[in-house]
């Protein structure tokens, strides 16, 4: 018989979702342990938000260095050190694995490094040490894939990206969704030779049509290679370079390859069956609307449950549980509609709700489509001229807001007001009825006809 010790939730993974549940139960004087088998923060932190958000940031400056001459700047430009950056940027995410370390320290939570497996519904164990609970989360998040042909591994995927500490002078992109995009675009802003390759005709194909348009031209205008229907067939090594060959007979030679083709959930190696949780063919744990499995007193939430994989969404449901399980909340649950998302490419993009397509599908002619396109004020007279383009989507007589499509300069502060209004079921008039800020580019949509 193993020597277990008893607490009140075990939390496996630290990342988004893991952490946010952790502290919030512990406040409410759970006992609470935490695994992580990597670093505190999980994804986001590491390998996810934080890093790409500091590369974006050095984008936008390059971007901005770029226009400094229309505003009168007379700028040498003496070189640009990625290394520099990535140096800094690792140390700001140094300081917040310590900020999370002093958080769980002053909230009571346990933080155990280690890999957790479940050896039953209210048991886990990690290194030889077993821990039991009433509650059990999994929050294990997941992890690129690369696709399965000759020579993938020759590539590289995001997690491969936030290692680098030389510059890619040039470099293939595989991939046409939120990571593909973005990294694409802040390599390009820094200055490597970047070529997009899309297996399909465009890219974010599960957004609004018109956001997949601008993108389009964007990624094109900074100065992006980008290769439509283009799927890669394999892939070697000659000498120092790789040799990418697509299924329509192009070969592309280039230093690096990236491969941002999707994320599998972290799920295959944590005693799922020990404990009889479901998961299914791709390897994501079902939940109820509760984050509840198929297993009494085992919950998932995050990445690894396989619903809008975004850290807020994480975060949110790790509350919510543990306000429903340690605070007497018993209907508190996430809500999966109207999450707003917002893609750093150059411009960003900040989107909600249904596409024009969907909203069509849903309501017919019952749907009204509000769309202004401009350039924002600053950049009336620089070089560069990114796009501003708006789409708002309103169903039935009283005009309720269904869609909010956002692309251009400052969308991605521009969405998270608009996302309050809409989730409470604002309707065009209500946005006609306030009055603008001026001069912005947010004006835009308050004024829209
Ligand atoms: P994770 O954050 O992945 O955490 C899971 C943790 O569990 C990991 O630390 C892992 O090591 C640990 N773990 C796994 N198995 C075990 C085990 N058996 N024992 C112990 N520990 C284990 N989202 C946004 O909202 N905005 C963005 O700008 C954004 N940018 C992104 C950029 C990139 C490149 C990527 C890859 C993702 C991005 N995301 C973004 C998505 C976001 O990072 C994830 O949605 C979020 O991290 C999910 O949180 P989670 O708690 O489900 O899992
Ligand atoms: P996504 O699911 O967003 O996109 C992957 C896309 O790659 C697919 O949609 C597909 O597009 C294309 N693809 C798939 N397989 C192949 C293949 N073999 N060859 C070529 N293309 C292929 O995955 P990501 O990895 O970009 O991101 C994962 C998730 O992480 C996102 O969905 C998002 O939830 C989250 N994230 C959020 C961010 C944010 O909030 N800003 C940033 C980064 C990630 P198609 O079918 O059109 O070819």
């Amino acid at each position: 018989m193993h020597v277990s010790e008893q607490y009140d939730l075990l939390v496996i993974g630290a990342g988004s979702g893991g952490i946010a549940a952790a502290n919030r139960a512990a406040s409410y004087g759970q006992r609470c342990a935490v695994f992580e088998s990597k670093q505190v923060g999980g994804t986001c932190v590491n390998v996810g938000c934080v890093p790409k958000k500091v590369m974006w940031y050095g984008a936008q400056m390059a971007h901005a260095l770029h226009d400094a001459d229309d505003y009168g700047f007379d700028i040498t430009r003496n070189g640009f050190s990625w290394s520099d950056l990535v140096a800094n940027r690792q140390a700001y995410i140094q300081r917040i694995h310590g900020s999370y370390q002093r958080g769980f320290a002053n909230n009571g939570v346990e933080y155990i490094q280690g890999t957790a497996r479940l050896t039953g519904t209210n048991t886990l164990e990690t290194g030889g040490k077993h821990y039991t609970a009433e509650h059990i989360l999994i929050a294990t998040g997941g992890a690129p894939v690369m696709p399965d042909l000759p020579g993938a591994e020759l590539g590289i995927t995001s997690d491969g990206f936030f290692e680098l500490t030389e510059q890619p002078a040039r470099i293939v992109v595989v991939g046409a969704g939120y990571i593909a995009v973005e990294l694409s675009g802040m390599l390009a802003a820094m200055g490597s030779e970047v070529t997009l390759l899309l297996r399909k005709e465009r890219p974010i194909r599960s957004f609004d049509r018109m956001l997949q348009d601008k993108l389009f031209e964007s990624l094109q205008a900074e100065g992006i290679n980008v290769l439509t229907n283009s799927a890669v067939e394999r892939v070697e090594r000659v000498g120092a370079r790789l040799s990418v060959h697509t299924r329509q007979g192009d070969t592309l030679e280039t230093g690096m390859l990236l491969w941002a083709v999707g994320r599998r959930p972290n799920s295959m190696d944590i005693g799922l069956e020990k404990a009889g949780v479901e998961y299914n063919e791709q390897g994501f744990i079902p939940t109820d609307a509760f984050q509840n499995t198929n297993v009494e007193g085992i919950y998932a939430v995050g990445d690894v449950t396989g619903r809008a994989a975004l850290t807020p969404v994480a975060i949110a449901a790790g509350r919510r549980l543990a306000d429903r399980l340690f605070n007497g909340m018993t209907d508190r649950k996430l809500n999966y509609e109207n999450i707003p998302t917002v893609l750093f490419t150059h411009p960003p993009i900040g989107t909600m709700g249904m596409t024009e397509d969907e909203a069509r599908a849903e309501y017919g002619d019952q749907i009204k489509v509000y769309n202004t396109a401009f350039t924002a004020m600053a950049n009336a007279f620089t070089k560069s001229k990114p796009p501003t383009a708006m789409k708002l989507i309103t169903q039935g007589a009283d005009e309720k807001i269904v869609g909010c499509h956002i692309i251009g300069p400052g969308a991605d502060e521009m969405l998270q007001g608009f996302a309050v209004a809409i989730r409470m079921g604002a309707t065009k008039r209500d946005f006609d009825d306030t009055v603008a800020i001026h001069p912005t580019s947010a004006e835009e949509l308050v004024t829209m006809r």
